[in-house]
């Protein structure tokens, strides 16, 4: 699905069998739609429960080398990953828990 030039991970397309696989949002959104979304979303939590940005990056790593990351979603629980990894307290899915 295209909007505004680019793909928009947030719209399912079961017709299109070319969703990137480890592409996250800032990967696919233009830089308003990632300001609207995932930034302020980022700003608006309390540094108390915010992970620091080297815990966030060191988590979105493991994401986009993950076999179960689509198109910024994580297939194992349906979270978009760059706003489940904001929180100190989230975790991975997975039993093994990659981060
Ligand atoms: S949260 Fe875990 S299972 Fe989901 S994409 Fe990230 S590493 Fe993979």
């Amino acid at each position: 699905m295209q909007r505004g030039g680019v793909y928009h991970p947030l719209i399912m397309e079961t017709t299109n069998p070319t969703r990137c696989r480890a592409c996250l949002l800032r990967d696919a959104f233009s830089a308003e739609e990632y300001e609207k979304t995932v930034l302020r979303m980022w700003e608006s939590l309390s540094p108390d429960v915010r992970a620091d940005e080297t815990l966030y990056e060191a988590r979105l790593a493991r994401c986009t080398a993950c076999a179960h990351l689509q198109g910024g979603t994580c297939m194992q629980c349906g979270c978009l990953v760059e706003i489940r990894a904001m929180r100190t307290d989230s975790r991975c899915p997975l039993p093994e828990g990659r981060w």
